[in-house]
């Protein structure tokens, strides 16, 4: 079947350029548009085309007359001539997204996760998984250039391993990307969660290289991703962005590092949650519950705030100038236009949330007298690090970048 070849036929430099500008043109876009665009010569553009067309990633409109000079006919990508599969792997649930050439998501579906999981079945499982959507989707299997896997990080990209993701019991230096492979028949890419969340936006946005923005992800844990100059940030290590033990500024409870002020563990649904749970606020669940009663609590948390209960507003509003705090810090470090706020946990307290951030983060940014900072909640939802996962996958054949992330292949 020769899965997977086909990143090695449309590979190279040139092409990835081509690709991207004419993904990026709406409207499609001419070869002679292209040359302009690209600063490739006539024949390198034409070349480029036709092998483009042949292998039917592109379709070529009618041709139009709008002026003097040649005809002009539009090129525009075809969504369905290749796919990705996104994965989101997270404490609670597993997130499957199929996309499409222009990043669409045509197909996903969600698997609870078992919180204690030995990894030989949970791989078993990922694969059953992508296989049925792949099926679900009446995606060509032969079509699918490969998987994406968004994992919470440490991870080691170099080895495709996750090193030690907390909460995912068991989960200690897992060989994900080579099982996966083995499993799947398919080429297995891994990335950090937040990186994958911030690859998302960045992909969904139209301003390119003038995209400057820093991704705040809220998960079980804590992360920023960090896109400047249009470019995901990674790092040594593909690691960047582990923020947990920036300082609020405020005692609170014990990191595991050994001081008291750390934002990973202040901001924890489980710790807000526990502080709910002794203030009378909810119910339950007791300390050390496992992750899907933790995301259950922090649901009714929120919605509780959001209803104007005294108790429930007082732990998120701090919680949230807890957390104005640290992105204060680093938006003013990266020079960031936009501050976007998003991951799993953060639908239920996004309102409030905002309410207490937009206002604190615009007066305090450093640089408020030569840019505006812009402070929204992320518009993709919770799909959002799955959707970022399958977009590492499509960069490989139309980024004209060095993606920095291994294919196991
Ligand atoms: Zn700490």
């Amino acid at each position: 079947m020769g899965r997977g070849s086909n990143l090695e036929r449309v590979g190279g430099f040139n092409q990835a350029v081509v690709l991207d500008a004419i993904r990026r043109a709406p409207h499609g876009i001419s070869r002679v548009e292209l040359v302009q665009a690209t600063g490739l010569s006539t024949q390198t553009v034409s070349n480029i085309v036709r092998k483009q067309l042949d292998l039917g990633l592109l379709n070529e409109g009618h041709k139009t007359v709008t002026g003097p000079g040649k005809p002009r006919t539009p090129l525009t990508i075809e969504p369905r001539s290749r796919f990705a599969v996104g994965v989101h792997l997270d404490p609670s649930v597993m997130t499957f997204v199929v996309l499409d050439l222009a990043g669409d998501v045509v197909a996903r579906c969600r698997h609870e996760m078992p919180a204690v999981a030995d990894p030989d079945t949970t791989v078993a499982r990922m694969a059953a998984a992508i296989d049925g959507l792949v099926r679900t989707a009446k995606v060509p299997r032969d079509r699918v250039l490969g998987v994406g896997i968004a994992s919470p990080g440490p991870i080691n990209e170099d080895r495709g391993i996750v090193v030690d993701a907390p909460l995912l019991i068991g989960w200690q230096a897992v060989r994900l990307r080579e099982s996966l492979r083995g499993a799947t028949g398919l080429p297995v890419l891994l990335d950090k969660d937040v990186m994958a969340a911030a690859h998302a936006e960045l992909w969904s946005s139209s301003r390119g290289e003038n995209e400057n923005f820093a991704f705040i992800y809220l998960g079980t844990g804590i992360g920023a991703g960090l896109v400047i100059n249009g470019q995901v940030m990674r790092g040594a290590s593909n690691n960047v962005g582990e923020i947990g033990h920036f300082s609020t500024g405020e005692d609170g409870p014990l990191c595991a590092c050994g001081r008291s002020s750390c934002i990973g563990v202040a901001a924890m649904p489980a710790h807000l949650v526990e502080t709910a749970v002794a203030a009378g606020v909810l119910e339950g669940p007791a300390s050390g519950a496992d992750p899907e009663l933790i995301s259950a609590a922090w649901v009714k948390l929120g919605a509780l705030a959001l209803q104007g209960d005294a108790g429930a507003l007082g732990i998120v509003d701090a919680s949230a100038r807890r957390l104005a705090r640290v992105v204060e810090d680093i938006a003013n470090l990266m020079d960031v236009e936009r501050v976007i706020f998003g991951g799993p946990m953060w639908a239920p307290v996004s309102e409030r949330y905002l309410a207490v951030l937009q206002p604190t983060l615009s007066q305090r940014s450093a640089v408020s007298a030569i840019h505006d900072l812009e402070v929204i909640g992320s518009a993709l939802g919770e799909d959002i690090a799955a959707v970022g996962a399958g977009c590492a996958i499509l960069d490989h054949i139309l980024a004209p970048k060095q993606m920095g992330l291994l294919l196991q292949d």
